[in-house]
């Protein structure tokens, strides 16, 4: 049987970021997630990301694999696209 220090319930992107930054701190954990891997990887959960969270993935390790998939949109001066 296996132990871990943390146990996540969940693997959305809040869930699977926050494992990674804990394996990153040296923290071990396991994600519990209710769906098939198939059906977590299929679907879309984001096609617009705020720069915060791509400068956080950056910081997690896991921006290269997004990276070479996206288009960086730049707001003209001036809009910063926060409410
Ligand atoms: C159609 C759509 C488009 C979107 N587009 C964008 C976008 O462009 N940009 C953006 O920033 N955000 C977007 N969002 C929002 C974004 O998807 C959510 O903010 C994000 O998914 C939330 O992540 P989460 O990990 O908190 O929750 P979720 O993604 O909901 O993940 C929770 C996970 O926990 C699992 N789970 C729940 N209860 C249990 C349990 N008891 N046991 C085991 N597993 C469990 C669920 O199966 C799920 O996989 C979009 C959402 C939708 C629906």
């Amino acid at each position: 049987m296996r132990t871990t220090q943390v146990a996540i319930i969940g693997a959305g992107p809040s869930g699977l970021l926050l494992s990674q930054l804990l394996s990153r701190a040296g923290i071990d954990s396991i994600v519990l997630e209710r769906q098939s891997r198939e059906h977590v990887q299929g679907r879309i959960r984001a096609g617009l990301l705020e720069w915060g969270t791509v400068e956080l993935l950056n910081e997690a390790g896991v921006g290269a694999a997004w990276c070479t998939m996206a288009l960086i949109l730049r707001l003209p001066a001036g809009i910063t696209g926060s409410t």
